[in-house]
């Protein structure tokens, strides 16, 4: 068990009953062989993603259906093939692979494949659970956002730190990996993702993403939060996308330009610092937005009312479709940097498949 969370006992006295000690853990190995642990540590963490192939741009599984001479369904061939692994190296001394896990189980005549994409992060020095687990629970993040709720992995193994040079791996179980968290919906459709792996630029894009999350953590935060945490209230959620959004432009402020951008409007600086990030963004957000430059004054004008006059009386409704969009704008400016191109803003602005609700929304609240 790591990760312990709490510990009892019962005590019995006498008769036959035994005397009891449980402990509850967030995460557990099984069948580790415990005379030749080292440390707490470990070499690898892998978890397993159903459902999940096509979003990650790796199959291994290929399924084909034999016609007889009179045309009817004769055979069915299923064939599981290993896969090339794909990986990349993180800081730390850290590697993280793709590759696509297979495995059957049951009697000739029921046999069951499972087939999962695997998503494993290694180090050759043993590392800790959480050094190891957190670049996992990032793409984890990612892949929810992508799917607009929780994406649960289901099963996973680990490779403890054991004295022996090429130990198995042994199953995992991980409550922050495979437990969707209380107040969060999970992912109800697996078909129509905002985005695909692909869509950033395959793997090396998760190299990105990673180092992203690890360098500006306060600028992702709300927008991967409503898939670890719950979804805040408009007001909360414009509070937080608001601070997320200076956060982002000032940790520019000296390497970009784009952050230079003034407000719109002559002698006014009520748009603050969504302006340039809308400006950066560029005209699918613009044409998608309808009016810019209003929106954007309407959005950072809430924000300061919200922060400063307590008097405030607000419509919840509409707060909700400011706080939505502009959590859409923010997570696309980052996914944005994370592509290395403007493809995400593309295919959630100007493709409006996914956001045509919402524009509706945000351009009856314009007045359009
Ligand atoms: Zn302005």
């Amino acid at each position: 068990m790591l990760d312990v969370k709490g510990a009892g006992q019962k005590l019995r006295m006498g008769g036959a009953a035994a005397s009891v000690r449980h402990y509850r853990a967030r995460t557990i190995i099984a069948d580790v062989p415990i005379e030749e642990v080292q440390s707490e540590c470990l070499r690898s963490v892998s978890a397993h993603f159903y459902g999940m192939s096509q979003w990650f741009g790796i199959s291994n599984v290929r399924e084909s259906v034999g016609h007889n001479d009179q045309g009817r369904i004769a055979s069915f061939t299923v064939r599981v093939e290993a896969q090339a692994e794909q990986s990349i190296a993180l800081s730390g001394g850290r590697e993280l692979a793709l590759s696509a896990h297979w495995s059957t189980q049951g009697d000739r005549d029921r046999r069951t494949i499972n087939a999962p994409v695997e998503l494993t992060c290694r180090s050759k020095r043993p590392q800790s659970l959480w050094a190891l687990r957190q670049s996992l629970l990032r793409v984890q993040d990612l892949v929810s956002f992508c799917f607009e709720g929780f994406i649960q992995a289901e099963g996973g193994l680990a490779i403890p730190d054991l004295r022996s040079k090429s130990p198995d791996e042994l199953r995992l179980w991980d409550a922050w990996l495979m437990v969707t968290p209380a107040g969060v919906a999970p992912a109800e459709r697996r078909e129509f993702p905002l985005l695909t792996l692909q869509d950033l630029g395959g793997v090396p894009a998760l190299r990105r993403w990673l180092v992203l999350c690890g360098k500006h953590l306060r600028a992702v935060r709300p927008m991967i939060e409503p898939y670890r945490q719950g979804k805040a209230s408009p007001p909360l959620r414009i509070l937080e996308v608001a601070a997320a959004m200076e956060y982002w432009v000032a940790a520019h402020r000296r390497s970009a330009k784009w952050t230079r951008e003034k407000c719109c409007r002559k002698g006014s600086q009520g748009c603050g610092w969504v302006w340039p990030i809308v400006r950066h963004v560029g005209p699918s957000f613009e044409e998608w937005v309808g009016d810019s430059r209003e929106w954007s004054h309407l959005f950072w004008g809430t924000y300061n009312k919200l922060k400063h006059e307590p008097e405030y009386v607000f419509d919840e409704g509409d707060l909700a479709v400011l706080a939505e969009s502009a959590s859409m704008l923010l997570s696309v400016a980052l996914l944005c940097r994370v592509a290395g191109n403007k493809g995400p803003a593309r295919l959630l602005f100007a493709d409006t498949s996914h956001t045509w609700n919402l524009q509706r929304r945000v351009q009856l609240l314009l007045g359009h």
